[in-house]
């Protein structure tokens, strides 16, 4: 997905490189107390988190969360006016934000990882009861005098001091605590009644279902392995599909042959939850629209731009749009070599390719065109090697040193700790686990959990980040190990990159540290880290056919695999497109006055991004990010042009993506960085000049080059 075209090297300085590739190499292990011990030496802090392991410990941590919370806020709340100062007051509000992070942050991977279904039950109340009490928090009204009389003496601050204290007054500002008392309260209300109707939305598409039926003939084209699967082949003729599993989708979509199978399936898809979900989605639109007018904002576009790297909706419209005009003539010509596929099996001249057709089509242009089969990549990726291989690799670039330690306390079986020095000094810098192969009741994606955040304590010592991987790679079976895709491959190296984000961070406070980076920002390091998995150099370095590990990748499959996806960039990407300005279009334009606009708005722009909706469809009803993210779906595309920014400063390198002192700007620049200072400076940092949209336009086929 991320690849971009390499300057060639010269050749003495590949033979250079290659002579320093890293070998992937089992990792040695270590000991955990040392670690701890020596973190001591560097006045750290390494501690693992205690995993609460019945329903009643979850309940015993809300309470003292809440009450440790109540606590902290009364200490700042009795401060008289004489007493205040940075330390009691600014601080102070990030150490209690820090103390409930800790408890947030491990509740949530007890949600998504514990064995037992009610502790996980148990965590799931435990977490909304969190986030309620939290709400109201920022309504103290004797914090925020405590914080106002700080500011009264008008302090001079400086650096991650100064931004701290800067962002913790926007925070109040933006709840509304400058407003006049009843603006206020009624602020408050709106908020908890918006955050109330959003967790409904969210649950209606948690609980949306579908089964389609179809018959075998209906299914041509899809694979014979996927149909055989257990609860799939429901009759001697009949298949029942849900249209509300990604994967059930993506396989009629992309293998279906018959045009009607595909229509049927996703207009099924796109009408789960409407009917609940519609008029929640115009209330929660209407609301936020309403609290940001309070607030004083022309619309919550730009009341959550504001604090993003993007500042405010207009610059996330414009960039959008230039895009989606940039990749019109791509996008045509795309379009138009998919449409003589279609013509061909339809034998009609004048077919046109549907929103339920362009899947279909660009997975049979791979397999004809580019005669691209992924799924023979497999045998070159067996987990382990992928695994050692990776570590090798950033390892080398980052200056790292990685040790297995034994994990005094493990939620599954298979679970794997490590841990993470400075290679140079042994400086230790924390820790990670990983759990990496699907159970029942288990988060079902790829993520990256932080667990412990990094914060200067207030005793003066460090304490460093514990995160964890998350994901759900094929298990091993008896007769093979496991085996990992191509785009698998790309996933690990984009999580991990995510656990680099939060094991080297230096920030002094938990608001900034780690991947507390602004949501249109936090993904580029990972979307960079990519290019990893289409790089030949780095792919040899460790992925070899298991059977006779001699065999590396053919150079061709890779260049074929590269070419397959320039070839539907533009398609793939008008859809992200799509999306992102929905989002902003119903962020800025809907309004209690007319939001029975809300559909037909969605499904207009939708229409003309990408291809037609399906005629009386209502994707956004099934549409989770237009909660989650609220304004702040254009941050993939937007991260994703800074990640391909930032690829060059590695591939202008001597050692292109294995060059260490790129990675250790990068380490130094950006992820120790975090938030603490404005992520543009950061980035300018790294790259060593100001940032350029060139290396993303030609990265998706429309460059300069191009
Ligand atoms: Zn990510």
């Amino acid at each position: 997905m991320r690849w971009q075209f390499i300057p060639v090297l010269i050749m003495a300085a590949t033979l250079t490189a290659c002579s320093s590739l890293p070998k992937p190499k089992p990792i040695p292990t270590g000991s955990l107390e040392k670690f701890q011990e020596h973190a001591a030496k560097f006045n750290e802090v390494v501690t693992l988190p205690t995993f609460e392991t019945t329903p009643d410990a979850v309940k015993v941590t809300v309470e003292k969360t809440i009450k440790d919370g109540n606590a902290a806020l009364d200490r700042i709340g009795q401060l008289k006016p004489g007493e205040v100062n940075f330390v009691n007051t600014i601080r102070a509000l990030d150490d209690m934000g820090y103390e409930l992070g800790l408890a947030e942050n491990r509740l949530s991977l007890i949600e998504q990882t514990s064995t037992n279904a009610e502790v996980r039950d148990a965590a799931t109340d435990a977490i909304k009861k969190i986030s309620d009490w939290s709400v109201g928090t920022d309504y103290r009204e004797d914090v925020y005098a405590a914080v106002k009389a700080y500011v009264a003496t008008q302090p001079q601050l400086v650096g991650e001091d100064k931004k701290l204290y800067d962002e913790t007054l926007r925070d109040y500002r933006r709840a509304g605590l400058d407003l006049p008392k009843d603006q206020r309260d009624e602020v408050e209300k709106l908020r908890k009644e918006l955050t109330a109707l959003e967790t409904d939305f969210e649950n209606n598409v948690t609980k949306a279902r579908q089964p389609m039926k179809f018959t075998k003939a209906e299914l041509a084209g899809v694979p014979e392995d996927f149909l055989s699967q257990k609860g799939i082949k429901t009759g001697d003729d009949e298949y029942t599909l849900m249209a509300n599993i990604t994967f059930h989708y993506i396989m009629v979509e992309d293998n279906a042959s018959r045009e009607d199978t595909r229509k049927k399936m996703l207009a099924a898809q796109c009408n789960l939850a409407r009917d609940v979900n519609i008029p929640l989605l115009q209330k929660i639109i209407v609301l936020r629209d309403d609290i940001a007018h309070r607030l004083g904002y022309a619309s919550y576009a730009d009341y959550a731009t504001e604090v993003r790297m993007v500042k405010n909706s207009a610059t996330a419209i414009d960039f959008e749009n230039k895009l989606k005009d940039g990749l019109q003539p791509k996008y045509d010509a795309e379009l138009e070599e998919m449409r003589q596929l279609k013509v061909k099996d339809t034998g009609d001249v004048n077919t046109k390719i549907n929103v339920w057709d362009w899947r279909y089509y660009a997975n049979q242009l791979k397999k004809t065109k580019y005669n691209v089969d992924a799924e023979q990549l497999r045998v070159y990726f067996p987990y382990e090697r992928v695994l050692e291989g990776m570590f090798a690799i950033y390892q080398r670039i980052f200056g790292l040193k990685f040790e297995r330690v034994e994990a005094p306390y493990k939620w599954v079986g298979d679970l794997q700790l490590y841990s993470v020095s400075d290679a140079k000094t042994g400086e230790p810098l924390g820790l990670f686990y990983l759990d990496m192969f699907p159970r029942d009741g288990k988060y079902n994606h790829f993520a990256q959990f932080g667990i412990i955040e990094g914060k200067l304590l207030p005793d003066g010592r460090y304490q460093r980040p514990v995160c964890s991987l998350v994901c759900n790679f094929p298990p091993p079976q008896p007769d093979k190990p496991s085996l990992m895709s191509h785009d698998e491959v790309e996933t690990v190296f984009h999580e991990f990159g995510h656990a680099m984000h939060t094991i080297l961070t230096r920030a002094k406070y938990s608001r900034f540290s780690g991947t507390s980076v602004p949501q249109d920002f936090v993904e580029a390091p990972s979307q960079m880290l990519e290019n990893w998995a289409w790089d030949k150099k780095v792919l040899d370095s460790f992925a070899a056919d298991y059977r006779d590990p001699k065999k590396k990748i053919p150079a061709e499959i890779l260049a074929q695999l590269k070419t397959a996806r320039l070839a539907t960039e533009a398609t793939r990407y008008r859809r992200q497109l799509s999306f992102g300005l929905m989002d902003l279009a119903l962020h800025t334009q809907i309004h209690s006055t007319n939001a029975d606009e809300l559909l037909p708005l969605s499904n207009k722009i939708l229409s003309d991004v990408s291809l037609p909706v399906v005629e009386d469809s209502a994707f956004i009803a099934y549409f989770g990010h237009i909660i989650g993210y609220g304004a702040g779906y254009y941050g993939y595309a937007w991260a994703d042009a800074i990640a391909a920014d930032m690829a060059t400063v590695f591939e202008n390198s001597p050692d292109g993506y294995f060059d260490r002192t790129a990675g250790m700007r990068m380490r130094n620049e950006i992820y120790s960085v975090g938030d603490s200072r404005d992520i543009n400076v950061s980035i300018e940092k790294f790259l060593g000049r100001p940032r350029s949209i060139e290396p993303f336009l030609k990265r998706i086929g429309i460059g300069k080059s191009q």
